[in-house]
Formats: structure tokens, C-alpha cells, sequence
């Protein structure tokens, strides 16, 4: 964790006033503080205590720890996470994370608190300073392989600094006995640097694209040009020298040639921060949208493009780009995909899931969009890869227009609740394609005059007088026997039995008489709208097992007429589907039924043109009774 060193721009920034408490007790750090100043005691935190179950979730601990309180501290007051002051230590010594200067407990505190977040420090195993950064902060991380880096880099992280992200920078290591080896240059590997600044200067008639970077020792410097006391510095103007600070302090802080930081450097790692954790007068500020979204078995965990039957059943956002960068013919866009609180999980044996996303150019429409649009259209662009970490995040330039990015897990049926961020440059208009219901159903066919009466319908009424009985009305029981009867005989579905509550739904569809039969007006329009229901599901098993998936069911409802918000169809599969996300027959008619009636009530008691009925207390449970 060689960030918690402590990136010079993480100190300065103030704690939001609306930080969220997290310690059990429901008090703020400074409730407790006061706490522990009017009794005079160090603090204690019971949430986090200072024994194993801190330490591991799945390891019995080998050595004894003992755990200390440091002899002086500092609280770090922008954090809202209350630990006490008590470090593991074993032999004297901090066992995580320590900070060179052995005085200095900053960085072991800031540990502490990260690892209360996440439950126990062996969570931590695993993690990367990258998501430190980002949890402290609140920003998205990006990591640039120098040797890899776009031909604009300089640029980038000149962007980067003035926006006020922290950045930091590091040379690789082969093995364990390379790190913190020290170089010809004074560089020390696997070492993680800050970067603080960025410039050129007039050189023998040249601009000299020049890097600034700070050892947080404090001490041991790059010696070759434009360090401290090179003679690159004699050639340029009092001026420039002046603009840029130069010094020759052995503060741990040193200029070289960006070239030169090229080719000793392998990594630049970027925490872009989000506006709200910045000052208030910071110039440069990305532009940042947030959704909030979830993976659910059966709706909308759809896993990635190669699976093409379920991929659209994904949640999708719409992000439009009007305007270009300054001076530029594109937009940068940084996407930041992020799965949450599954660190917390570890301990409960979950794992990060593989996770990542995709951009199509949007087709002009505000429709989710279907398999078949997936089918026939390659994407624009797409995360790196699909990879099991916290968070995927990546940067892009795309013209201005309309495009349609698609977060999922790899694999379907994988659940969680994950956070889509997109910081741009200029201001870019997102919205999630789920939130709409629209139901468009045919109009209720009308019974016909009986003297325009088919022969065939006149066996049917024969029929119907067979099953209605000497009171010429069909009641649920009565339904309930002749469709078990009909059905049966039926080769092109795997029938099992139809259910009398299926039957009671139907009867009030299509009771509007009101008696709670249907007569053979009512039982003649049911007969219609059955075969289109059994029409319905053969054509939409599309894999002919006789059951209808979550993912079928979708397409189903919506030839149906029924464009329904990712949150209800995550409830119709709760309530109709068996565990293996299938419906039969009998689940498929109820559901279907139901959310007709539903529809048609609504439409009933809606006022002219609004999208909203207004129902007291007994109208309303009057209404779900008889739904
Ligand atoms: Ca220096
Ligand atoms: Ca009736
Ligand atoms: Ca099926």
C-alpha cells in the first residue's frame, strides 16, 4: 500500500460535511472525540476490537500479536471512520503498513481505517492501492504503462494536474530482492512515487518537456538531467528557474525530462477525483454522471456479448456527447465500472465477480434495445478486458452523438450491485433505458350479433352449454375442469395441470358482468384471447422445453404489449418462476392474466391522458383483491 505514504493532496482535503457515520454507536468522529475528552480516556473501539477477528476471517494467527498504541499521533480528520489508536504490532514493530519515518503513524491509522471498512485487514490481501486511493477519495483510478501510454500522455497528465488528481508513478520489479533496490540514478524500485508537477523550459533554443516528482521519504533523488544540481540548469533563464521553484533541496522532490521519466518509469497511476472531493476553487474539473444498477438472476444479469440470448436483458444507459473537448474534434470520456461491497462478502466466501462493459452507437431510440440489435450491430468500443477486480475503468475518445453502454458480468445469472461512472470533459447527458413502463394492448374484441353466428360457433355453443350447466354461466371450478380436460390432449406443450387460481384470474379479466362467472358472451371472448396466450408461449419457448425462462418471458410480455421496468420484471420472476427460473403453462397464463387485468384496471380509473390514479386505503385493497 506505498500510496498511504501520503500523496501530498490527500492531507489537504477537508472532510465532506455530509460524511456518512459508520461506526455502530450512530456518532459522528467528533461525538466520539468529545466522548472520550469529557471522560479522559483513550478511545476504545468496540466495533473493530483489538484482537484477531480484526486481524483474519479465515487464518488462525500464528504469532502472538500485541496491539500498541503509538506514542504520539494525529488524527486524520477529513475520514469519517472511527478507529482507536491500537496497531498490531509484533516485536515492537507495525505488522501492515508502516511509514519509513517510524515516528510518523498517519499511514497506519489510515490502514487501520480502510481495513475497518472492509471488515478485517486480511481483506485487504489482494487489494491494490489503487482502490485505497479511490476509497478515500472517491475517485476513479487509471493505471498507464509509460512504455504503452498514447501519444498524448503529456498532455493527459498535465490535464490530470490541474484537474487536482493525485498521481502517482513507479518502476516494475522481477523479484523480491529488487524492491526498494536503489539505481545508478538514484531511482529506488518498486517505490512508489507522487507526481507534483509539470512543465517546459526554454533549452538552447528548445522547449524541454519537463516532469516533477517528489520521493515521499523526502530524501534519495534522481541524479541525472534536470535533477537537482545538473548543469542542464545553467542553460536556462532566471525566469523559468524562478516559475519552476528550482532548488537544489534534497526534500525528496526532483525535475527530469519527460523523456527520460519515459524510459526509467513503467507505470503512472491517475486517481481522477469526482468534483465534490475537490476545493471549491479548483479550475479544472471533469464532468461526472453516477448510476447505480444491479446484476439480478433472471432479469437483468445477463452476462457478456457472447452470450447473445440474455446480453440485452442488461441494464443499459444512453449517453449522449454534444459538445468537443476544448480545441479537440472528439470527446474524452473516462468510464468507470465499479462492483460494490463485495470486499466486505470475502469474508462470507464471494468473490469478485469478472465484470466489464461495452459501447454501442445508439440507433436514435429510447427503446432498451433487443437481441436483435445486438445481433446485427458490432460495438464502438469496449472495457480492456473482462477482469475479476473492484473496478474496470478505462479512457475514451469518441465524436460527439449518442451511445448506448452496456455494464455486465461476465458470465449470466451472476448477481450484484454495481456503480457506472462516467467522468467527460464537457458535460454529457446519461440516463438509464429501464425506468419507463408502457403498456400497449389491443382493444377488447366485441361480441358479435348471434344471427352472424358460424357454424363453428354454434358448436361451440353447444359446448359451452355442456360446461356451464343448467345456469348457462361458467364458474372458476367449472373452467378449471374443462381447460384441465383440453389441455391435456394438447402434444405441443408440456402440460402438467392448470391451477383454480389461474382460472379465478381469467374469470375476472373477463367478467364484465361483474358476477363472477363468465357468460357465454365473456366465455367466447376467453376462448379467443386463450389460443393467442397458447400461441404465445409456444412461439416464445424458444427452445422448445416446454417451460418459459426469464429471459424468454421478457420477449414474451413485450409481444404482448407489455414494456415493462427492469424492478417489475425482477418481481415477476420472484413470484412465478421455480427455482430454475422456468414457468409452465399454468405460471405463464397467471402472470400474463394478472398484469392484463392490472393494465386494464388502470387504464379504467386513470384520469384522461395522466399516467397516475389516485385510490384511498379501501379502494385500493378493494382493487388488489380482486386483481
Ligand atoms: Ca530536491
Ligand atoms: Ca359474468
Ligand atoms: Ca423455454
Amino acid at each position: 500500500m506505498p500510496y498511504l505514504h501520503g500523496p501530498p493532496g490527500l492531507q489537504a482535503h477537508p472532510v465532506p460535511q455530509n460524511a456518512r457515520t459508520t461506526h455502530s454507536s450512530g456518532q459522528s468522529f467528533e461525538q466520539l472525540r468529545q466522548g472520550s475528552l469529557q471522560t479522559g480516556s483513550l478511545f476504545e473501539d468496540v466495533d473493530f476490537p483489538a484482537n484477531n477477528t480484526s486481524l483474519f476471517y479465515s487464518e488462525r494467527s500464528q504469532v502472538p500479536f500485541e496491539w500498541k498504541r503509538p506514542g504520539f499521533w494525529q488524527h486524520s480528520e477529513w475520514l469519517d471512520v472511527v478507529i482507536d489508536d491500537r496497531l498490531p504490532t509484533f516485536r515492537g514493530r507495525l505488522v501492515f503498513l508502516h511509514s519509513a519515518d517510524h515516528t510518523e503513524f498517519w499511514s497506519a491509522l489510515l490502514e487501520k481505517a480502510y481495513a475497518k471498512l472492509n471488515g478485517s485487514y486480511e481483506a485487504l490481501k489482494g487489494g491494490s492501492t489503487l482502490e485505497a486511493m479511490e476509497d478515500f477519495t472517491g475517485g476513479v483510478a487509471e493505471t498507464f504503462l509509460t512504455r504503452e501510454a498514447p501519444q498524448d500522455f503529456y498532455t493527459i497528465l498535465g490535464k490530470a494536474l490541474k484537474r487536482g488528481s493525485l498521481l502517482g508513478c513507479s518502476m516494475d520489479i522481477r523479484n523480491a530482492a529488487e524492491s526498494e533496490a536503489r539505481t545508478p540514478f538514484g531511482l529506488i524500485k518498486g517505490h512508489a512515487y507522487t507526481i507534483t508537477g509539470l512543465d517546459q523550459v526554454d533549452f538552447r533554443g528548445q522547449k524541454i518537456e519537463l516532469i516533477r516528482v517528489r520521493n515521499p521519504w523526502g530524501q534519495v533523488e534522481w541524479n541525472g538531467p534536470w535533477s537537482d544540481s545538473s548543469p542542464e540548469w545553467k542553460s536556462v533563464g532566471l525566469a523559468d528557474q524562478k516559475r519552476l521553484c528550482h532548488a537544489a533541496l534534497d526534500d525528496g522532490e526532483f525535475w527530469m525530462a519527460f523523456q527520460d521519466f519515459r524510459a526509467h518509469f513503467d507505470k503512472v497511476e491517475v486517481c481522477n477525483l469526482s468534483p465534490d472531493a475537490l476545493q471549491e476553487d479548483a479550475l479544472h474539473r471533469w464532468e461526472v454522471a453516477v448510476h447505480q444498477g444491479s446484476w439480478v438472476r433472471g432479469s437483468t444479469a445477463g452476462g457478456c456479448r457472447n452470450f447473445l440470448d440474455t446480453f440485452w436483458t442488461n441494464p443499459q444507459i444512453k449517453l449522449s456527447l454534444t459538445e468537443k473537448d476544448e480545441g479537440q474534434e472528439e470527446c474524452t470520456l473516462l468510464v468507470a465500472l465499479m462492483q460494490k461491497d463485495r470486499r466486505k462478502l470475502k469474508r462470507f466466501g464471494a468473490d469478485m465477480l469478472t465484470i466489464g462493459y461495452v459501447i454501442y452507437q445508439s440507433p436514435g431510440n429510447d427503446e432498451h434495445l433487443d437481441k436483435d440489435f445486438f445481433r446485427y450491430h458490432a460495438s464502438l468500443a469496449r472495457s480492456k478486458t473482462f477482469i475479476n477486480l473492484r473496478e474496470v475503468s478505462d479512457r475514451f475518445r469518441l465524436p460527439p452523438g449518442e451511445y448506448i453502454l452496456v455494464p455486465s458480468t461476465f458470465e449470466p445469472h451472476q448477481e450484484a450491485d454495481f456503480c457506472l461512472r462516467i467522468f467527460s470533459e464537457k458535460k454529457a447527458i446519461s440516463r438509464d433505458l429501464d425506468g419507463t413502463v408502457d403498456i400497449n394492448l389491443p382493444e377488447p374484441s366485441q361480441p358479435k350479433p348471434p344471427e352472424q353466428e358460424t357454424e363453428e360457433e354454434q358448436q361451440f355453443r353447444a359446448l359451452f352449454q355442456r360446461i356451464a350447466g343448467e345456469d348457462m354461466e361458467v364458474t372458476a371450478e367449472e373452467l378449471e375442469y374443462v381447460l384441465n380436460a383440453v389441455l391435456q390432449k394438447r402434444k405441443d406443450l408440456k402440460f402438467k395441470k392448470l391451477s383454480l387460481i389461474s382460472c379465478r384470474n381469467i374469470i375476472s379479466l373477463m367478467d364484465t358482468s361483474g358476477n363472477g362467472k363468465l357468460e357465454f358472451s365473456e366465455f367466447l371472448m376467453f376462448w379467443d384471447r386463450l389460443k393467442q396466450w397458447i400461441n404465445l408461449f409456444i412461439q416464445f419457448d424458444v427452445d422448445k422445453s416446454g417451460t418459459m425462462s426469464s429471459y424468454e418471458l421478457r420477449t414474451a410480455l413485450r409481444a404482448a404489449g407489455f414494456q415493462l421496468s427492469s424492478r417489475l420484471l425482477q418481481l415477476i420472476i420472484l413470484r412465478y418462476a421455480d427455482e430454475g427460473l422456468q414457468l409452465d403453462l399454468d405460471d405463464f397464463l397467471n402472470c400474463l392474466v394478472r398484469l392484463e387485468n392490472a393494465s386494464r384496471v388502470f387504464q379504467a380509473l386513470r384520469m384522461k391522458n395522466k399516467d397516475f390514479i389516485h385510490l384511498n386505503i379501501n379502494e385500493f385493497i378493494n382493487l388488489t383483491m380482486n386483481i
